[in-house]
């Protein structure tokens, strides 16, 4: 690897670190529950198995290839399969974001999906976000189940478990882990208070053609609020 290379996978695996941590500081994640990673040549790098995020290194961060080998004295998220089996399904994939975040786990928990309840629902890039039937945590059936789960779209909940979602680079799979999770809160609040009734979907149609081009600010400019987990200059 030459000395350009080796600099972006440094500066790579310091954004899955500050992403890992971010999800525990904004209440995602908690100890060691759920993963981060990012594609990186003829693979992806992966957040270590059971180390918990306050304590995370990028030295920590495992690179694993698509045949699923790995190097180094780290062992890998025991999810790298469901990594994997993402980035290998959908070439625009360039990070992937697992949660146990409270409120997506419990509506997984009760193995249902998040219905069209509210527009923002379309963030994931369809109608709603499915729930995938459970599975043993690190198994390829529990990845198998993810991928239908998927179909589609850019996240799926998994049946008494927790939330898997991908994105372009690492703070778009953050934008999409942390709307879920503040949709399925708002869903199970608006829930308890009675029946709720879901938008139409040619109303979804309409909201996922302007989501095309929703919130496409010149290049150059970023929201001040975003997390600080790019991986822009990667
Ligand atoms: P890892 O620490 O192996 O990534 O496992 C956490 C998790 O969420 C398993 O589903
Ligand atoms: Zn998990």
């Amino acid at each position: 690897m030459n000395a350009a290379d080796a600099s972006r996978e440094q500066a790579l695996r310091t954004a899955v670190v500050r992403t890992a941590r971010a999800l525990a500081e904004r209440g995602l994640n908690r100890g060691a529950a759920g993963n981060v990673s990012a594609r990186w040549r003829d693979g992806f790098l992966i957040t270590p198995s059971g180390i918990p995020y306050d304590a995370l290194q990028p030295e920590q961060i495992v690179h694993v290839n698509m045949q699923g080998a790995w190097q180094g004295a780290w062992k890998p998220s025991s999810e790298w399969r469901m990594h994997r089996d993402i980035y290998a399904n959908r070439p625009e994939a360039g990070a992937v974001i697992h949660t146990h975040s409270d409120y997506a786990t419990a509506l997984a928990c009760r193995g249902e999906p998040l219905p069209a309840f509210h527009y923002m629902v379309a963030i994931a890039g369809g109608e709603f976000v499915d729930c995938a039937p459970y599975a043993t945590f690190g198994t390829e059936a529990l990845s198998r189940n993810m991928l239908k789960g998927l179909g589609d779209r850019k996240a799926t909940l998994l049946a008494h478990h927790g939330l898997i979602c991908y994105g372009r680079d690492l703070a778009e799979a953050f934008l999409i882990a942390e709307e879920i999770e503040g949709l399925a809160r708002q869903y199970l609040i608006a829930r308890a208070a009675g029946p709720v009734k879901p938008l139409p979907p040619d109303e979804m149609a309409r909201v996922l053609e302007k989501f095309r081009t929703y919130g496409q600010q010149p290049k150059g400019r970023k929201h001040a609020s975003r997390p600080e987990t790019s991986d822009d200059d990667v």
